[in-house]
């Protein structure tokens, strides 16, 4: 009897092969995939340099956005972002665009086959991806004087640390940790911790732990092995997952998932290493590893279970490419195309020392995480920060001028240098930029148009108005933090 051949069904997926050392990688990734049996659909898409020197200041394309939007997963080599201003960062464009908003870095050693001085490292980094320091906005306040926002929402800090415990449990971790700066940042990574605690008490199987960034950086790159899974707001999560794949071995070693609702992106962690692009030299595990967790993410967890067991067993053989590539412990030193050969070849087989993988029952297919809407809490306007340019550089002149324009309610309560109490009371020491924050408050609830009477009185005085902060109180709550010194 004639048998029907099995045929898989397909998952679509978007593929851009990227820049410099990006069509290198992507070539030797797909050819793996597809030597493991992979059942995918590609759709490939044109994105990065040359869409930028195109004129295009987003380096993608209208028609990219539909491919991306239908096939909900895109496999990504790196791109080059051509330097100087104009041109947007795709990556931080497709991550918030599309919702994005975890990114997720394993980074393990492999030791003794990668150097490291870290034998036990096998940390998740859960970053949130879509605000912080991030949304940037930014201006220049003065001639002296810039700024940039830094937002932290509820919504997405509930997101991003309930993904991080649903993780934790999915792939069996013990450990969630949380690094902020809430000693400094009482608002912003004030919340994001209020919301870690608030969140972590509905797993009571999952230890918690929160550490202040900078020591807790310090911990990391001193003794990784203390930790499981980190969590941790835009900025810090950008700068401690490339240390964590550094010290793991090699940032090329490491792959990212970006995942979103609507659309899930993954990629390498490093960038289009322009200097060895069209050489043979690159190294594609950093991509392939991220494509492995494309494969978990697309529920053919079999074989993303049987690429990463055979690029294991390659890199067990000493079988490396020039970065990672150690006398004494390597065995040969090949290029990418030779690489990709190598692992096709390991297909089926498993690592000897180094821990297998397992991905069985490892869908990441749970539901999203939703973020809970928020009570509206009673809020009551209390003031105005303006924040001015005066040339002089002299608070107490300053003071004088604005305080004659106070009125409506409002009184001038004090004045700052980038943060720093300089009125009443300030210090001869303390250095000033032409920039001063001047912050009018009123005894109880102050009215908007007083606000804005308050704002024409000190523009009609020509005193030049370079940005402006509603105070507000929430529930009670003081919206906003003292000055430094106040
Ligand atoms: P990079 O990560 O591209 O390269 C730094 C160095 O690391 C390279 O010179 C190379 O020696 C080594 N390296 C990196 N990946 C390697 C690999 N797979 N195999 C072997 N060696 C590797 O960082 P960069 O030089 O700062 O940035 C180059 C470009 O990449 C810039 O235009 C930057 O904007 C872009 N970039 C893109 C992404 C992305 O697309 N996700 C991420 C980071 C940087």
């Amino acid at each position: 009897m004639l048998g029907i051949p099995f045929m898989p069904i397909k998952t679509p997926i978007t593929v851009a092969h990227g820049d410099g050392i990006g069509p290198e990688i992507m070539n030797a990734t797909l050819q793996i995939l597809e030597g493991a049996g992979a059942a995918l659909e590609i759709e490939t898409i044109e994105i990065g340099e040359k869409v930028y020197l195109r004129g295009n200041t987003a380096g993608i394309e209208p028609s990219s956005w539909e491919s991306l939007l239908r096939t909900k997963v895109f496999l990504k080599a790196p791109i080059t972002t051509p330097q100087g201003g104009g041109f947007k960062s795709l990556n931080v464009t497709t991550r918030k665009t599309l919702g994005q908003y975890a990114n997720v870095r394993p980074c393990v050693s492999y030791h003794p086959f990668i150097d490291t001085k870290h034998p036990n490292m096998d940390v998740v980094i859960v970053r949130e991806n879509e605000e912080d320091l991030y949304a940037g906005i930014e201006y220049q306040l003065t001639p002296e004087v810039t700024s940039c926002i830094k937002l932290i929402s509820r919504p997405g800090s509930e997101k991003i640390v309930r993904y991080a415990f649903e993780y934790a449990r999915r792939h069996n971790r013990r450990k969630v940790t949380c690094f902020m700066k809430d000693n400094i940042m009482k608002m912003t990574d004030g919340l994001f911790h209020k919301v870690f605690d608030e969140i972590g008490a509905e797993y009571p199987d999952i230890q918690k732990e929160a550490w202040i960034v900078d020591i807790g950086a310090a911990k990391m790159a001193d003794t990784p092995e203390a930790f499981d899974v980190i969590v941790m707001p835009n900025l810090y999560g950008d700068i401690l997952s490339d240390v964590a794949a550094q010290i793991a071995g090699s940032v090329g070693l490491a792959g990212s998932a970006n995942i979103g609702d609507k659309c899930a992106m993954f990629e390498a962690i490093h960038g289009s290493a322009p200097r060895r692009a069209g050489q043979n030299l690159a190294n594609p595990s950093g991509l392939l590893l991220g494509a492995v967790l494309m494969l978990v993410h697309i529920n053919q967890p079999e074989v993303a279970e049987r690429v990463h067991n055979a690029w294991l067993r390659t890199i067990e053989d000493g079988i490396h490419t020039y970065d990672v590539f150690t006398e004494g412990i390597s065995t040969q030193k090949v290029g990418t195309k030779e690489f990709a050969a190598a692992v096709v070849a390991r297909m089926g087989q498993k690592p000897n020392t180094l821990k297998p993988v397992s991905y069985a029952h490892r869908g990441e297919s749970a539901a999203a995480p939703q973020a809970a809407a928020a009570a509206s809490p009673n809020v009551e306007t209390r003031g105005i920060d303006v924040f001015v340019l005066w040339p002089s550089r002299n608070p107490n002149q300053l003071a004088e001028t604005v305080s004659q324009l106070a009125g409506g309610g409002l009184s001038l309560q004090m004045i700052d240098n980038r943060g720093v109490k300089v009125w009443p009371a300030g210090r001869a020491e303390t250095f000033c930029t032409d920039s001063f924050r001047c912050r009018f408050i009123a005894e109880g609830a102050a009215a908007m148009p007083a606000l804005i009477g308050l704002l024409g009185r000190v523009a009609e005085a020509g005193i030049e108005i370079a940005a402006t902060q509603t105070l507000r109180t929430f529930n009670g709550q003081a919206g906003f933090t003292l000055a430094q010194g106040q």
